[in-house]
C-alpha cells in the first residue's frame, strides 16, 4: 500500500520511526488497520548522496489477519531508486536515449535500460490506471494519441492534472503522485492492475 505522504525525502529518513504515519483501511475489508512494526529497506533518491536506509511502516488488519507494507510515495517496490529518480530518467531516455541519460544521471547504464524494458512492458496497463484515475476523479478519460511508453506518460500527466485540479499542490510532485497511483508498482512485474485510488 502506499501513504501519498507529504513529506519530503529528507524529513521522511530524518524522522524515522517517529514519522506519523496514519493508520489506513484494509484494503480487503475496509476496516482501519493497526500498527504492527517496521522493517528496514534501502533508498536511493536525490538529496540522500548516496544510498540510506529507511523504515517501512508495517499494519496489519485483524479481522483478515494480513499485514501489510505502508510505503511513502516516493519508494517503488523491487528498486532500490526513488519514484522521482526513475520517471524522469525514464521520460529523459526518450529524448535523448539511454546512454546519455545514464552518464547525465548517473544511473548505471543498464539499470536504467532494465528499467526501461521493465516499463515499456507495463506502460499499456499504465496508462489505463492513470486514465481510470481521471475518470474516477469526474474528468473524462483523457485522449492520447500515442502508443507504448509515450501514452504511459502522457496518461500519467493527465491523471496528475485532474489531481491537481481537485488538489492543488496536495497533488504532489507528478513521480510520487504517478507511483502513488500504481500502487508503488511502476517496475514490477506483477500484472494486476493496482485499484484506482479515489
Ligand atoms: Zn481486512
Amino acid at each position: 500500500m502506499v501513504w501519498p505522504t507529504p513529506l519530503s525525502v529528507e524529513d521522511y529518513v530524518r524522522g524515522g520511526r517517529e514519522v506519523l504515519v496514519p493508520r489506513l483501511v484494509c484494503p480487503d475489508c475496509g476496516e482501519v488497520m493497526t500498527f504492527w512494526g517496521w522493517y528496514e529497506r534501502y533508498l536511493r533518491a536525490h538529496g540522500l548522496g548516496s544510498e540510506c536506509e529507511v523504515v517501512v511502516r508495517r499494519e496489519r488488519c485483524r479481522p483478515c489477519a494480513r499485514s501489510h507494507a505502508v510505503l511513502p510515495n516516493f519508494v517503488t517496490k523491487g528498486r532500490l531508486d526513488s519514484a522521482e529518480v526513475i520517471g524522469p530518467a525514464l521520460e529523459e531516455t526518450q529524448e535523448h536515449g539511454v546512454r546519455p541519460t545514464a552518464r547525465r544521471t548517473g544511473v548505471p547504464h543498464t539499470t536504467l535500460r532494465s528499467w526501461l524494458r521493465r516499463f515499456e512492458a507495463r506502460a499499456e496497463m499504465l496508462a489505463v490506471v492513470f486514465s481510470r484515475f481521471c475518470v474516477a476523479w469526474g474528468d473524462l478519460a483523457p485522449r492520447i494519441a500515442e502508443s507504448g511508453v509515450p501514452a504511459a506518460f502522457a496518461a500519467a500527466r493527465a491523471a496528475w492534472a485532474t489531481a491537481r485540479r481537485r488538489l492543488g499542490k496536495g497533488a504532489g510532485a507528478l513521480w510520487r503522485f504517478a507511483n502513488s497511483v500504481v500502487g508503488a508498482e511502476l517496475l514490477t512485474t506483477n500484472t494486476d492492475l493496482p485499484s484506482t485510488a479515489s
